[in-house]
Formats: C-alpha cells, sequence, structure tokens
C-alpha cells in the first residue's frame, strides 16, 4: 500500500504555560504539520523552542489547549498515553535497574498478559533488532551506555507501536557511539516501517538522519524540509544561522545587468544570479563557508571575488577553516583545501566565492502559520 502523507496530523496544535512571574509562554503556537507513514522527522531547534512540549502532547503526557492530533484519521488527544499507540524513549534510558534485559524489553508484553512463548521469542527478536541477541539474563548496570540506551529501544518497539517518539535519545553517549548510532537508528526505522519523530538540539545529528526536518523557533515552525533544502535553501536567517556555517550578509541591490546583480553589503560588493531581485531592494545573503576557497579549482561554476583580512587559520583535518572580517569590518569565513602560500594573521586574502551557491533568504521573514 502507498503510505499516506498524512498519516499523523498536528492540527493548530497550541499550549501555553504561565512564568512564576505571571507571564505567557506559547510552548506551542498554533502548530500545523503533517507527518508520512514510515517517515523519519526530526524536531530540530534551541533549548525552550517547544520540542519537548510536542513530544509530551502526542505521547499524552501533556495537554493541549487547542488544536488536535489525528492518527491514521483519528484523534487521539481524547485518549490516556498507556492506550495510544505510541511511545517514548527517553535521553535517560529509564530502564527498571533491579530487572533483567529480558524482563524490561519484555515488560509491556507481560502487562498486555502475552503468553510466554510468544513473549521469550519476540524478546529475542527485538533484542536482535537493535544488535543485542542473548543477553537477556543480564543487569541494566552490567551493560554500557549505548547497549542500555539499545535495550530501551528494543523494549519500546516490542509492542508494535505505530509511531516512536525519541527525545534526544543519544545525546548521553560519547560522539563516536553517537555517530554510529545515528546510523543504527536510521536502519531500524527504514526496518520497522514505522514513523519516528526525533528530538534534538544537534543540527547534525538531524542532517544525518532525517527524512524531514522541522525547525522550531520560540514555540513557531520556521521550516519543513529535507535535510538537503534545510541547508541549502533556508527561509529564515534563524534557520540559516541554526544549521551549519553561515555568512550572512545584509545588503541592497545597487546595479542589474542581464547577467545578474550588485549588492551592495556595507562596502562590500556581492555578486548573484538571483534575476528576481530589484534595483534598490534590501536583501539577505547566505554563502556557506564551503562555497569559498583561496584556489578557484576547488569550486564549480561561475565565481567571483572578495577580500578578506585573515584573523585565525583552523586545520580542521580535511580542510582549513579561515576566519577574517571583511572590508567592512563584519566576520566572515571560508573553508580551504589547499593552501601554497604560508597564511598570516593580518594578511589580506582573495577569496573565490561560487556564485550560484549563494541563496538569497527571503525578506519577509513569516513563520508558516497552521
Ligand atoms: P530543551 O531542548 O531545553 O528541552 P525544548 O525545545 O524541548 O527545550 P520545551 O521543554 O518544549 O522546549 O519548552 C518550551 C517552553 O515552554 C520553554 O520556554 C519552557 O520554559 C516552557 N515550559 C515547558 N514546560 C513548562 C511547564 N510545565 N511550566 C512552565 N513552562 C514550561
Amino acid at each position: 500500500s502507498i503510505p499516506s502523507p498524512e498519516y499523523i496530523k498536528i492540527h493548530h496544535a497550541h499550549r501555553q504555560f504561565m512564568t512564576p512571574e505571571g507571564g505567557i509562554i506559547n510552548a506551542l503556537d498554533n502548530i500545523s504539520l503533517s507527518i508520512a507513514q514510515s517517515e523519519f522527522i526530526t524536531l530540530l531547534g534551541p533549548s525552550g523552542c517547544g520540542k519537548t512540549t510536542l513530544l509530551k502532547i502526542i505521547a499524552g503526557f501533556e495537554e493541549l489547549d487547542s488544536g488536535d492530533i489525528l492518527l491514521d484519521g483519528q484523534s487521539i488527544i481524547q485518549q490516556p498515553a498507556h492506550k495510544r499507540p505510541v511511545n517514548t524513549v527517553f535521553q535517560s534510558y529509564a530502564l527498571f535497574p533491579h530487572m533483567t534485559v529480558g524482563d524490561n524489553v519484555g515488560y509491556g508484553l507481560d502487562i498486555a498478559k502475552v503468553n510466554k512463548v510468544e513473549r521469550n521469542q519476540r524478546v529475542a527478536e527485538a533484542l536482535t533488532m537493535v544488535g543485542l541477541s542473548g543477553i537477556e539474563q543480564r543487569l541494566p548496570s552490567q551493560l554500557s551506555g549505548g547497549q542500555q540506551q539499545r535495550v530501551a529501544l528494543a523494549r519500546a518497539i516490542i509492542n508494535r507501536p505505530k509511531l516512536l517518539l525519541l527525545d534526544e535519545p543519544l545525546s548521553a553517549l560519547d560522539k563516536n557511539l553517537r555517530l554510529q548510532m545515528q546510523l543504527e537508528l536510521k536502519n531500524l526505522q527504514t526496518e520497522l516501517g514505522i514513523c519516528f519523530i526525533f528530538v534534538t538540539h544537534d543540527q547534525e545529528e538531524a542532517l544525518t538522519m532525517s527524512d524531514q526536518i522541522v525547525v522550531l523557533n520560540s514555540g513557531k515552525i520556521d521550516q519543513i524540509g529535507t535535510p538537503d533544502e534545510i541547508y541549502h535553501t533556508p527561509k529564515t536567517e534563524f534557520v540559516a544561522r541554526f544549521i551549519g556555517e553561515s555568512n550572512i550578509l545584509s545588503g541592497m541591490v545597487i546595479s542589474k545587468s542581464e547577467n545578474g546583480v550588485n549588492i551592495d553589503c556595507n562596502g562590500c560588493t556581492i555578486f548573484s544570479h538571483d534575476q528576481t531581485l530589484k534595483l534598490g531592494e534590501e536583501v539577505k545573503l547566505l554563502l556557506r563557508p564551503e562555497h569559498l576557497s583561496l584556489t578557484p579549482n576547488e569550486l564549480e561554476g561561475p565565481q567571483a571575488q572578495l577580500t578578506m583580512t585573515l584573523n585565525q587559520t583552523v586545520f580542521v583535518g580535511s580542510d582549513y577553516q579561515l576566519h577574517g572580517e571583511l572590508s567592512n569590518g563584519l566576520p566572515f569565513s571560508a573553508l580551504t583545501r589547499k593552501t601554497n602560500t604560508p597564511l598570516i594573521k593580518g594578511q589580506q586574502l582573495t577569496l573565490y566565492y561560487q556564485v550560484d551557491a549563494l541563496h538569497t533568504i527571503p525578506a519577509k521573514q513569516k513563520s508558516i502559520k497552521g
């Protein structure tokens, strides 16, 4: 069957909180969102943007002030948490410490009074799916952090939920393990074919795993898109700054030709191919450091130049990050592979940029309203 593009529908979800000082916070400000069946979707945003509130509302640990949540066409907001076909994996694995791995994983089936034979078989299957077969008899304290999180995952998938919610499940793990688990989680989701809603404030994690990313900004959705769209064509300055390294320049179109436009950014001129821009229009431009280089042959397509005064060079393995400032004093950075000449602080560098990689951020920064 064709996956429904609206398997989960969040419809005008609104939730306020009172601060101790008597103020009002719109933790969720009239959010609408559709999620397809078997999609890996990530809620991304800084601390306090409303990620956890949305997850708790879907799980049934928190209520909406207004709006609705539909799963496969049915409203679920009147159902208590334990009746919803939804499970949650938390950052703290929340395993029962006195129970074996097998009893932790099988807990939901024991509650549902599934017979022992089927229960044991499904526990073994769930553990195999998370790469931990045969450890039923161990206690959580005898496992590493990564293994405990896999057990928590096995426990969350054993009763075949329609939807799995994951609240920063990898943030307690060290970096290498986290990278490995990111790939494993994505594989597990594909294998299970169910919808995962993943919460993180880590943009790299979001880019690695997601089919769609929802960027939240103060309780509103700034953008919904694939990792590629969010990274390359951010709709707002907030999204551009939150994802990846970014150079953002404000400027005004000062001349137009059939080739493109010249944009004056406080004394520094940037050339763009964006023919939709009008003479005199004020714009915000995004130029990622990887689309700039000291050597033109590292870049693709038409190029233009600008001058940067170098403040700092950082070696990051395959590349050098060059940090400095433009002639107008604004901070700027570039990523370059080779440096034929030694780089000296205070030096004026000619940087080439890939004209077609220049992205114009729409001037009206309206949030998506439901
Ligand atoms: P973090 O990454 O820090 O967990 P978050 O994006 O998950 O942040 P939420 O926990 O959803 O953010 O909180 C959104 C806003 O609502 C914040 O301003 C928070 O202070 C506020 N908030 C959340 N829960 C409550 C509550 N029970 N009472 C009062 N305010 C709350």
